[in-house]
């Protein structure tokens, strides 16, 4: 029988979620689409000391931003779902508000004989470690060890019992099977071996805040919220051994879900985790939104820095995971139903800045007019007042192919809403020479007097005309005309500017340059 498919992101919200956490989300996202499945957003914040305020309300903006909508887990308003419902049959879907439901299951695993009790304090604990650290080895809580610790295995049972009741200074432990091959599957991966020697008797529960530890929550939870593929980061990868004992413990191999660990991001050049500092270092954003921590650090988010969702979803797909054909350029749509786990490469991705920016722009170039100029006002709204959306829209064309981002387009094109104050000297030095003095109030009257309509067709046509004619330098006029329009030598073509700033604009313009420059 196979069962509907459900999967989950189960972030901590112990900071903003990096982009690869992003990455994790989409690829759990396809998966539930595209298998008519469900997507929960479960989150998983038992460790009281990494919780990071403001961390879970970061999480499912940026999820909201990316256009990833959990179909269980958040509400319609990007809040957690506290109460049961019909939609939400598991919620609570926040770990610290089902602390109540763990306690029984590390009980469970006690009266089976797959868990133990353990009283040793933290400071015993450090001693040990010292002192294995002194001999140049480490200490492990485990199988060579545990026998040898305070702990139900070697205490007298009624002391066990009244210590239990008495105390709240102690944990239960997984008691890993000694010597034992785990044999696993990871659908990325595929078949591994572990010996359970390598592992160690994690906690599973605590008595002192009465919470489970991630592993306990995490596959209760898998359990109880019936997951049937878990896709998680390569880091949980060492705990899957550990993930299968405790199904195994449970008897709940049956409904285990099945693995699959995605590869890391890695930095531009290959060498290591794609990190924050490589973002500040090489300046990219490596948080999908912009974050401010509790010392004010400022961290830059992929939305504040001008790019648009779909480009972000559409660069993160291709981080890892390989369509098979030469197509980069996808939808979310076209990414649902090309996407399968079966092509998520097992090496890592490397992170390219400049490939990301080129999507970016490749998303610009989609927009139609009207979606660049909603975008350009959004941007820079004080600065376009009293333009109407024609005039911005026509500006937005002759422009957008020079652009990455929209936040470009000011400065791309700040002349066509203000004229020049100034004029750059360098282009002053290199173009306003005494053959040119003499020839463009030539040019000046011609543009006013003869080229009618103004159109740009006939201003291109007829400048060109006038230039060859009198055989002067074409580039040479025109970039003076450039500078005199735009203030220096840069901007689009000489005819696009001068159509669109109409013939009293060009004509004052010229005149003004004229007095200026003398
Ligand atoms: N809470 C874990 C994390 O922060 C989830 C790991 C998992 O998906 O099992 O990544």
């Amino acid at each position: 029988m196979t069962r509907p498919v459900r999967v989950r992101f189960a972030p901590s919200p112990t900071g903003p979620l990096h982009m690869g956490g992003v990455r994790t989300a989409l690829y759990n996202y396809l998966y539930a689409k595209q298998s008519n499945g469900t997507f929960v957003l479960r989150i998983e914040d038992t460790d009281s000391q990494r919780f990071v305020p403001g961390a879970e309300e970061y999480i499912i903006e940026a999820l909201r931003w990316c256009g990833i909508f959990p179909d269980e887990g958040v509400d319609e308003n990007g809040k957690m779902v506290e109460e049961p419902s019909e939609k939400h049959p598991y919620a609570p879907y926040r770990q610290s508000q089902r602390r109540g439901i763990y306690r029984k299951y590390a009980e469970e695993l006690v009266n089976k004989g797959y868990a133990y009790y353990a009283f040793d304090t933290a400071e015993e604990l450090d001693a040990l470690r010292k002192e294995a650290e002194d001999k140049k080895g480490t200490f492990t809580y485990n199988y060579a060890s545990r026998d040898f610790l305070k702990n139900s295995l070697t205490l007298p049972e009624d002391e066990v019992r009244r210590r239990v009741e008495n105390e709240t200074n102690w944990t239960i432990r997984f008691k890993i099977p000694e010597n034992r091959t785990v044999k696993m599957n990871d659908l990325i991966r595929g078949d591994i071996e572990v010996n359970s020697n390598t592992l160690d008797d994690k906690v599973l529960w605590k008595r002192i805040d009465e919470l489970p530890t991630y592993h306990l929550a995490n596959i209760v939870d898998d359990h109880l919220m019936q997951i049937t593929e878990v896709i998680r980061g390569e880091e949980w990868l060492p705990s899957l051994p550990l993930h299968y004992l405790l199904y195994e413990a449970f008897g709940w191999q049956e409904s285990q879900p099945r693995f699959a660990h995605l590869s890391l991001l890695l930095k531009p050049d290959g060498k290591g985790k794609l990190s924050k500092r490589d973002g500040d270092r090489l300046g990219f954003p490596v948080f999908p939104l912009k974050w401010i921590n509790a010392e004010g650090e400022i961290s830059r988010g992929y939305r504040e820095d001008g790019y648009f969702p779909d480009a972000f979803i559409n660069i993160l797909a291709l981080l890892g995971w390989n369509p098979g054909t030469e197509q980069e350029i996808f939808s979310l749509e076209e990414l649902i139903n090309t996407f399968t786990l079966e092509r998520v490469v097992k090496s890592g991705a490397k992170f390219n800045p400049e490939k990301a920016k080129w999507f970016n722009q490749e998303y610009l170039r989609k927009r139609t007019t009207e979606q660049l100029v909603a975008d350009f006002k959004a941007s820079d709204a004080g600065k376009l007042v009293g333009y109407n959306d024609t005039y911005i829209g026509a500006v937005c064309e002759v422009i957008r192919d020079r652009a990455h981002f929209v936040n470009e387009f000011w400065d791309l094109s700040s002349f066509f809403f203000v004229a020049p104050a100034s004029y750059d000297p360098a282009s002053v030095a290199k173009f306003w020479k005494d053959d040119i003095k003499a020839v463009i109030p030539r040019v000046h009257s011609f543009i006013c007097e003869k080229i009618n309509p103004f159109t740009r067709e006939n201003i291109e046509q007829q400048l060109h005309e006038l230039i060859t004619s009198n055989e002067w330098s074409m580039g040479r006029v025109m970039n003076t005309l450039r500078l005199f329009l735009v203030g220096e030598s840069k901007g689009p073509g000489v005819a696009d500017i001068m159509f669109l700033l109409g013939k009293d604009e060009v004509d004052a313009r010229i005149k003004r340059a004229l007095n200026t420059l003398g």
